[in-house]
């Protein structure tokens, strides 16, 4: 039987862990059903404890752009392994992996390592309100930056999900410094730059939302606001937790010409090992300890292991003049396939997608912001998502997640997710 093995650890894992998870998104709470349970995952492939095999379409939400079990990432943990976990000192790896990120990002001369995209984003902030001296940021509805305090206002994917718009718990001294705008409306930032005048330290931004599912940014968004920070004295964040080395080897920065002040990274950056880190040009950096006043610190940040498989990934991706392209060419296919059966099946859709992150709403709407995407039809994706399940396709369990392509998929596996589609939906 399906999931029964699942189930039987679910109810265990409950016992002992709140909701039987680590991260809420992975609960199903918004589909309904049980979590799957994997036991291994190699290239596209998840297979759970009941054996049965998924294309996955999560990928680790968004690590495992080269696919599961990646055979140099693999060896060079395990090298690494062999030599001891941790020393809580500098290593040669941190500077070699360093160097390699920065000569692929645009614009950016250091870069510190930390263990998560939220500690990525949580510290970018503080620098940036170190080195304007100024108190307040603007962050967009529905734009996720990981789960520091000062970004649970409005944030995106889990929360959306369970329609908490906020969490208790989040002081409301903390969240009167975070300022709110809607994505890809430029009046609102200006309202916002116009009320609180000399007074914004930065503007955080995922440059492609991926946390109200895949959202775009339209009509030289980016560029625009990279004009009014220059305009105002404030810092353009990037979080290219999910874009970075994904949607190009610059990440976003590089595929819309658009330069940050601080870019934040995660996921890919790790080759699936917990990893984080963010970059500017020295004179920001250099405001960080020990060489300026803004704390940061952690005692596993730069871990050998993470640093080992962070470099293998980076490497592979550095070295890989295809893999952009090859990435595109698949997801634009998987993209028209989708169309076609949708279509064909008379189904109400919009499909949004940038290089190999995509998401499909079941809604009549263009969607561009927060709000478009809540318009979306939550038991039309309900059952979607568990038609696909069945059918062996691995899709994120929420309309609010985007879709991460990996470049382990095969044509076959392509065509299979598509037919699965059709079934599903006619
Ligand atoms: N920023 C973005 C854009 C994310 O999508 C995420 C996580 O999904 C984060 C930050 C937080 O990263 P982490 O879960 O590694 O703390």
């Amino acid at each position: 039987m399906n999931y029964q093995r699942s189930s039987e650890l679910f109810v265990e894992a409950i016992k002992y862990i709140p909701g039987g998870v680590n991260s809420p998104v992975r609960a199903f709470k918004s589909v309904g059903g049980t979590p799957l349970f994997i036991k291994k995952a190699i290239g596209a492939y998840l297979f759970d404890e009941d054996d049965k095999r998924y294309i996955d379409y999560i990928n680790s939400w968004g690590p495992m752009i080269l696919g599961h079990a990646y055979q140099p990432v693999v060896d060079a943990v395990i090298e690494k392994t062999k030599l001891g976990t941790s020393f809580g000192t500098p290593t040669a790896i941190e500077t070699e992996i360093a160097k390699l990120a920065v000569s692929m990002v645009p614009n950016i001369d250091k870069i510190r390592f930390v263990n998560s995209g939220t500690e990525a984003c949580m510290s970018a902030v503080r620098l940036a309100r170190g080195y304007t001296k100024r108190e307040k940021i603007i962050k967009f509805r529905g734009c996720y930056h990981g789960h520091s305090d000062s970004f649970l206002i409005a944030a995106g994917s889990g929360l959306s999900t369970f329609g908490v718009p906020s969490s208790p718990g989040v002081t409301k001294g903390t969240a009167q410094d975070t300022l709110l705008a809607n994505f890809n409306d430029l009046n609102s930032v200006k309202e916002l730059f116009e009320a609180n005048k000399e007074e914004i330290a930065a503007i955080i931004i995922e440059p492609v939302a991926g946390n109200m599912g895949c959202v775009p940014p339209v009509n030289n968004f980016l560029q625009e606001l990279r004009a009014i920070c220059d305009k105002n004295g404030t810092l353009l964040i990037f979080d290219e937790v999910m874009t970075g080395f994904r949607l190009a080897k610059g990440g976003a920065q590089e595929l819309f010409k658009v330069q940050a002040d601080i870019v934040c990274f995660g996921k890919v950056i790790g080759g699936g090992l917990p990893v984080g880190a963010f970059a500017a040009r020295a004179e920001i950096m250099d405001y960080l300890a020990p060489v300026g006043p803004v704390y940061q610190a952690g005692t596993l940040s730069g871990n050998p292991l993470a640093m080992a498989a962070g470099l293998a990934m980076l490497q592979a991706i550095n070295n890989d003049a295809e893999l952009f392209n090859r990435l595109e060419a698949k997801t634009a296919y998987l993209e028209a396939g989708i169309r076609k059966v949708l279509t064909a099946n008379k189904k109400t859709f919009t499909i949004n997608r940038v290089g190999s992150m995509i998401s499909v709403f079941f809604c009549e709407n263009n969607v561009e912001n927060y709000e478009d995407a809540s318009k979306a039809d939550t038991p039309e994706f309900k059952k979607f998502f568990h038609d696909l399940l069945e059918r062996g396709i691995y899709i994120a369990p929420s309309s609010y997640e985007t879709w991460f392509i990996t470049d382990a998929l095969s044509y076959e596996d392509l065509d299979e997710t598509i037919q699965a589609i059709n079934e599903a939906t006619i």
